[in-house]
């Protein structure tokens, strides 16, 4: 079966359940034990605290081994939360870490700024590096942090490559697969040994929850449920029960905004204002032929580089525009866009462009409504440059 239909038929209940498809919503803390005996483990009990899995969790977490093929996935409060749980679990004082430089914001914060002090040797390597990682592994090294495409820019890693010299000298591969959500990329297919996911985004789909999710191995399933335990990570029913309902509807939802993102991307590489579009479907983009090798499809998320102007006329422009409003994440049905500087986000490949970068998310709206607003928006900023 193919995984589409894998993640509307995992973790539902309904013989259980009065036939009723959708799993109940649980909200739990303390969970009764039968019997004297049932307390002191000599029966079997399936749920025994809220802070562990409860049937509506438990439901999530199995639809999310169907979407991307892991052992186990484990819930946290956001995707950050799951990255901070996974990079702790394998990185102790002195051991030596290999970040890509594209990685997302926090995930920089978190390796600088809490595992750094704690006596973790922090390294950032140009996300195209390949199988050259083997020259940064040293005696220390414990993991390669991958996130492909990166944050903002949108590498594309070759993370076979990276995945298989980590490998070699015995360090784990952990993969921020967002962007891929499962759908679009497998991540243990192609090495990965721990993948997080920000359900934040399109397993959510509609700018109402934050969760994360770490998925696992047979090999990195136990390290990863301990620390998950140990720090207390857990999610309510209520997120979990909304996790899943966008989870029924990721493919049908991802199918739309790869269409209209690609739409969009064609149309705003034709454009004056606009000096290059990064998306890694379109057949310009450097990172392309390792996309079309690893990834079966793409989304509404890219950057295009918006030629040089004022700060006034960018102000015009992003005002200018009524559905593609301004604000932080994506992944929900409507339209997004950020503009943002990566200068201060990257270290082993510094950032000198020119150009202002713009992140758009394209959402579910008319594509043609879309292509209006954007040209609205332009000639609004052209009026103000004469
Ligand atoms: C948003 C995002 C995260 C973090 O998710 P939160 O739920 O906002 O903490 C992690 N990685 C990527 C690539 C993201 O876009």
């Amino acid at each position: 079966m193919d995984n589409k239909t894998k993640i509307l038929h995992k973790g539902r209940m309904s013989k259980e359940h009065y036939g009723i498809i959708n799993p109940p919503l649980y909200r739990v803390s303390t969970i009764l034990y039968d019997s004297y005996d049932e307390f002191l483990g000599k029966k079997p009990k399936e749920y025994v605290y809220g802070r562990y899995h409860t049937p509506t969790t438990h439901a999530l977490s199995k639809a999310l081994c169907a979407l991307d093929g892991g052992e186990e996935a484990y819930l946290c409060p956001s995707g950050s939360a799951a990255i901070a749980t996974a990079l702790s679990a394998y990185a102790e004082t002195g051991d030596h870490i290999l970040l890509s430089d594209s990685v997302y914001g926090p995930t920089r914060d978190f390796a600088e700024q809490y595992l750094r002090p704690k006596g973790v040797e922090v390294e950032f390597y140009d996300p195209k590096i390949g199988s050259n990682i083997e020259k940064l592994l040293r005696k220390n090294s414990s993991l390669v942090f991958v996130e492909s495409p990166g944050s903002l820019t949108f590498e594309i890693q070759d993370v076979p490559a990276i995945s298989h010299a980590a490998h070699s000298k015995g360090l784990v591969v952990i993969m921020d697969n967002t962007w891929g959500t499962g759908l679009h990329y497998k991540p243990f297919v192609h090495g990965v040994d721990v993948c997080i996911q920000a359900l934040t985004k399109y397993v959510g789909g509609h700018s109402d929850l934050m969760m994360g999710a770490i998925s696992v191995t047979r090999k990195t399933k136990a390290k990863i449920a301990q620390t998950h335990r140990l720090f207390g990570q857990c999610v309510s029913g209520d997120e979990a029960w909304l996790a899943l309902r966008g989870l029924r509807s990721l493919a049908a939802r991802l199918a739309m905004h790869e269409k209209n993102g690609l739409e969009i991307a064609k149309w705003l590489a034709k454009r004056k204002e606009v000096m290059e579009v990064w998306h890694p479907a379109l057949p310009g983009f450097e990172g392309h032929k390792l996309w079309k090798r690893d990834f079966t499809g793409s989304n509404g998320l890219f950057s295009i580089l918006l030629r040089p102007c004022t700060e006034k006329a960018l102000a015009v422009f992003l005002d200018g525009l009524e559905l593609f409003k301004i604000g932080y994440s994506w992944g929900g049905y409507e339209s997004l866009i950020l503009p943002k500087n990566p200068a201060s986000e990257r270290s082993a490949v510094p950032w000198q462009r020119e150009e202002i970068l713009l992140r758009l998310h394209v959402g579910l709206e008319d594509v043609e409504d879309l292509k209006k607003d954007l040209e609205n928006g332009f000639s609004k900023m052209e009026k103000i440059n004469v």
